[in-house]
């Protein structure tokens, strides 16, 4: 018989336009750092926000979190306070700057960072005299977060609050998207994305100066057009035209990417009201809107079957599902650093699985993801 195909978790979706965009970049000659098409990308990305606020697309967005977190002022020493669930290139560009991150645990309603243990972690620290100099939140699986409590808190202690959207592009909170709640949104366009632009971010601004300043250190802080003077020590850290190009034509289709990532949601909620032994990450559609980037189950604690069982059944199959990020404060390049909160997250992580929710999957590979779901829980 002949081998199934792969269904991956999340691959990324190209469709003719996507060819036709960097067809003309190409033809243009705009493959490189900046130019027309990365300005057309900064300014469709604005469209679909809905806001006025300045954003610079950046090569990544680790970049973006870089230069957000240069633009907060933390230097060497400062403290930063983030979520400890989430993708670790959330927390490194704290480490590049040598400040100390200090990691909170999450909540059971939107599995995101936990607003009272921010809240408490933040007075123990002002206690001590070593008050923290930013927060970043992440919308991790695209889920939003208590954004507005988390704004409020970090407004009431004068902290910078940087928004980690890389993967709740679409998402929204009380009809405002994810990304434009803090003093800085970032975004991804990194290959398994909402979006991808092949690679690549965005760095979304509330104060235009800092948008000015963060697309000079990104150019290598070039102070004239024709010399090469500069006036500190900057980054390579542009979007490319080639990959703008892209980004402008997956952007076109987001609505439709969000409509069918939640369509596929509906499809694993069907599925898993039948089976009681897992809870499908979910949250009130009321306030808080997810691009459900991907599905997330957690098994509970009367479970007789696991995580690692279901991946390698499902691997057997052909079918990729992949575990949650490991919590950053058990990671050992973190394990010295502060860590607030319980085991919400780590449980999380231990009982948890992300399951396929790519929006290229075809009907015939639905059904062998539910026909394979529905036989592991009743066997
Ligand atoms: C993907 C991702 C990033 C980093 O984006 P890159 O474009 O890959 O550098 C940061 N934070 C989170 C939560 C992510 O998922």
């Amino acid at each position: 018989m002949l081998k199934p195909s792969k269904i991956a978790l999340s691959a990324p979706q190209l469709d003719a336009n996507s060819v036709a965009e960097i067809t003309r970049a190409i033809e243009g000659n705009w493959i490189t750092a900046g130019g027309p098409f990365v300005t057309k990308f900064e300014n469709s990305l604005q469209e679909v926000l809905g806001t006025k606020r300045d954003i610079v697309a950046l090569n990544s967005g680790t970049s973006a979190l870089h230069l957000a977190l240069i633009l907060a002022g933390v230097e060497a020493g400062d403290s930063v306070l983030c979520q400890t669930m989430t993708y670790v290139a959330t927390a490194n560009p704290i480490a590049y700057l040598g400040a100390k991150p200090i990691f909170i645990d999450s909540e059971n309603e939107t599995y995101n960072m936990c607003p009272q243990v921010l809240e408490n972690a933040i007075e123990l620290l002002i206690e001590k005299g070593e008050e923290p100099k930013a927060i970043i939140v992440v919308h991790s699986y695209g889920i939003p977060a208590k954004i507005q409590r988390i704004a409020k808190i970090a407004k009431k202690h004068k902290i910078t609050l940087i928004e980690d959207a890389a993967e709740a592009l679409g998402s929204k909170v009380n009809e405002q998207y994810c990304g434009l709640f803090g003093d800085y949104g970032i975004l991804s366009f990194n290959g398994n994305k909402i979006i991808t632009a092949g690679g690549g971010g965005a760095l979304i601004c509330k104060k235009t100066k800092d948008a000015v300043e963060a697309r000079h250190l990104a150019s290598q802080a070039k102070v004239s057009a024709s010399g090469f003077e500069h006036d500190s020590v900057g980054y390579n850290y542009i979007m490319p035209g080639i990959n703008a190009a892209l980004g402008i034509a997956q952007l076109k289709t987001l609505n439709e990417r969000v409509d069918a990532k939640r369509k596929i949601h509906k499809f694993y909620t069907e599925i898993f009201a039948e089976l009681d032994e897992v809870n499908l990450f979910k949250v009130s559609d009321i306030e808080l809107y997810s691009n459900y980037w991907l599905n997330v189950i957690q098994f509970k604690e009367s479970a007789l079957k696991n995580p690692e069982g279901l991946r390698v059944y499902m691997e057997k199959l052909e079918i990729e599902s992949r575990f949650l990020w490991k919590p950053l404060h058990l990671q050992g390049i973190y394990s010295n650093q502060k860590y607030f909160g319980n085991t919400t997250a780590v449980d999380f992580w231990k009982q948890s699985l992300c399951l396929p929710s790519g929006t290229g999957m075809t009907a015939d590979e639905l059904d062998r993801i539910k026909d394979a779901l529905i036989a592991y829980f009743s066997n």
